[in-house]
């Protein structure tokens, strides 16, 4: 196989595999630490998906009101229905506050208060006081956080001596006997070249799958190639079941209107004109948790208060916030009002519904970054040579529902965290020992195999049946029947998959074969999900049980592991809860109802 495609070789200290918040922030932290560092992207990395994050990232700056990492800590346990680990938690607000003032030194331009200090809005489920009220925690460079963030990171890695490989495709990893990681191997999409690439560490940092799903407000290059690439490595995915609908996608586009649009004040109604919010969440109104204002607005809509002609959608009003305040804070979601809805949004409110837009689980890992190969001996063994981080990764500091603004925080806090970790292990230009001889072959015979694909289904109408299934079947409300039809309808999609057809047989620029890659990825996050929230008898965060609506800590307060094989087979196994602190200065929250 290698004889017909030649392959380039190349080593490096660190491998970052993706140009997202979370790779740049590794990218940088490893080359400034010395290591010789190599960074692979499949598209430029301002295009990232990073780059569309509106609301904020959260840190307990306290700049327009009191707040403390040790509420901030409690909110995102809380939110996170105690399926996160407490030890990353602790370690992620504490580090939001030194994390967002380096952002403002490396050049982000947040927006300020009129004493000059960074802005900070409300934001769902962030609480002062132990959830007591609102508070106003979420940085903002108005509703471009995410751009901002990402622009100054590869500004900054310029700086230093990273080397970027980009519209590179990661095909697989190379792992060796040992069970170490040792490498990728990647395909340069402009020249149609193999490239191997050999380092001491391999950083993940390829982001979410929210493209398993038909509406997501993901960008299309989400598609879990990581996880797909650490599952056919033979190790596990974490907590594959939580995925997260945001309650405000547009109607009908699925394109996002950031929560910090409620942030400023914000609101929704049925087609009684209802403020309903107030009924399910007395306290925080428009601002609990994503997962309890999405279950919210479904409830609406079934019981036909949704509006327009279908009554399947609920209303957001910011007209009343005033066409000064929207140009000032919002202009970006305005704009996309305008362009996906027809909509005005200084004069009429906006039609939205709940729509997916984040994957709590992934890579397991521990707050050093590290990826985990748990086994029942030791459930936080770790993977050698192998890190997660970002969303595709899982700390697990969301658990079960993740807090608006604490993904563009995990991004930056374990990018760092996974640089530090790599410095304290490698030395510059440590010699490497020779790779296994066969460690391209498996990328090699897949990409052989789908390029030649001459079956009778294209790779779009594969991709469409998994993400209608997994649009009906894993939705916001989930139940036995229809998880286990589910289950069925995945494994029947994954068996077309052996009657996929190519048309591009070349090696340049083939958006075909990459489709067909990135279709295989979303099959194997889409099982990993289904299967796993189908063994899951209980409602916890954002998988919500209509059958077992309550929240079982006894039988169920443990992480999800799925392992998929290459023909499909889902293996469940579960590992425990970090229910302790990183160090004595926090205290462990014990379980409690989760009400907003
Ligand atoms: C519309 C929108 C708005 C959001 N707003 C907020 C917000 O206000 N606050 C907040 O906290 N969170 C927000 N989020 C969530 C947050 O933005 C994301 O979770 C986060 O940015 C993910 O960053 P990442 O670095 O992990 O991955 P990404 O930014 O998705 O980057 C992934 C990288 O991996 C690379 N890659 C992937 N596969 C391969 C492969 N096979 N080979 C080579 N490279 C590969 C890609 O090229 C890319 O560079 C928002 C998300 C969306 C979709």
């Amino acid at each position: 196989m290698a004889n017909a495609y030649p392959i380039t070789d190349h080593s490096y200290d660190v491998l970052v595999v993706g140009a997202g918040g979370a790779g740049l922030r590794a990218t940088m932290g490893l080359a400034a630490a010395g290591l010789k560092t190599a960074c692979i992207t499949k598209v430029f990395p301002t295009r990232s998906h990073t780059v569309a994050a509106q609301g904020g990232i959260g840190a307990a700056l306290g700049n327009m009101a009191d707040d403390s990492w040790e509420w901030h800590m409690y909110d995102t346990v809380k939110g996170s229905d105690w399926l996160g680990d407490q030890d990353a938690i602790e370690y992620m607000c504490r580090q939001a506050i030194p994390a967002v003032q380096e952002l403002e030194h490396f050049g982000v331009p947040f927006s300020r208060t009129a004493e000059g200090k960074i802005y900070q809005r409300p934001f769902g489920g962030h609480m002062r006081n132990y959830g007591e009220a609102p508070v106003q925690r979420a940085c903002a460079a108005a509703d471009r956080t995410g751009h901002a963030i990402l622009h100054t990171l590869y500004q900054q890695c310029l700086k230093y001596d990273a080397e970027f490989f980009v519209e590179f495709f990661a095909i697989d990893l190379i792992m060796d006997d040992a069970g170490a990681c040792r490498g990728v191997v990647a395909w340069n999409l402009d020249d149609g070249s193999i490239h191997r690439f050999q380092a001491h560490a391999v950083v993940f940092a390829t982001g979410g799958y929210g493209r398993a799903y038909f509406s997501c407000t993901s960008a299309h290059t989400c598609t879990g190639d990581g996880n797909a690439m650490v599952a056919r490595a033979g190790l596990p995915l974490q907590d594959h079941e939580f995925i997260q609908f945001h309650p405000t996608g547009i109607y009908g586009s699925g394109c996002l209107i950031t929560e910090g649009a409620r942030g400023e004040g914000g609101y929704l109604t049925n087609s009684a004109g209802e403020r309903f919010m107030e009924r399910y969440a007395p306290t925080a109104k428009d601002l609990a948790s994503r997962d309890v204002v999405s279950r919210s607005m479904t409830v609406e809509v079934r019981e036909g208060r949704g509006v327009g002609p279908d009554k399947d959608h609920i209303l957001l009003h910011l007209e009343h916030l005033g066409a000064d305040v929207l140009l000032a804070r919002l202009p970006g979601i305005t704009e996309t009002a305008k362009i996906f809805s027809g909509v005005d949004a200084t004069r009429e409110p906006i039609p939205v519904l709940p729509t997916v837009h984040y994957n709590m689980g992934g890579i397991p890992s521990n707050h050093f970054g590290e990826a985990l190969r748990p086994s029942a001996d030791d459930p936080d063994a770790i993977v050698p040579g192998l890190f997660a981080v970002g969303e595709c990764g899982c700390a697990s500091v969301h658990g079960a529902n993740r807090l608006g603004t604490n993904s563009l925080l995990d991004i930056v806090v374990f990018g760092r965290a996974a640089a530090l970790r790599c410095a304290e292990k490698i030395k510059p230009r440590q010699t490497h020992s020779p790779l296994p001889k066969d460690s391209a072959e498996r990328a090699l015979a897949r990409i052989d195999r789908l390029r030649n694909a001459k079956g009778s289904l294209s790779t779009s109408q594969i991709r469409l049946a998994m993400q209608r299934t997994m649009q009906n079947n894993a939705a916001v409300f989930r139940n036995q029947d229809v998880l286990a039809e589910g289950c069925r309808k995945l494994d029947e999609v994954w068996s077309t998959l052996s009657d996929i057809r190519l048309n591009d047989r070349s090696m340049i620029w083939n958006s075909d074969l990459v489709e067909a890659l990135e279709l295989e990825n979303l099959m194997i996050c889409a099982k990993a999900s289904l299967y796993s929230a189908e063994a899951r008898k209980e409602s916890r965060g954002a998988h919500a049980r209509e059958d077992f609506d309550k929240r079982d800590d006894e039988n169920w307060m443990k992480h999800t592991l799925a392992w998929i094989d290459d023909n499909g087979k889902v293996t469940l196994s579960y590992r425990p809860v970090h229910t302790y602190t990183l160090t004595n200065e926090a205290q462990y929250i014990k379980p409690q109802a989760r009400v907003y």
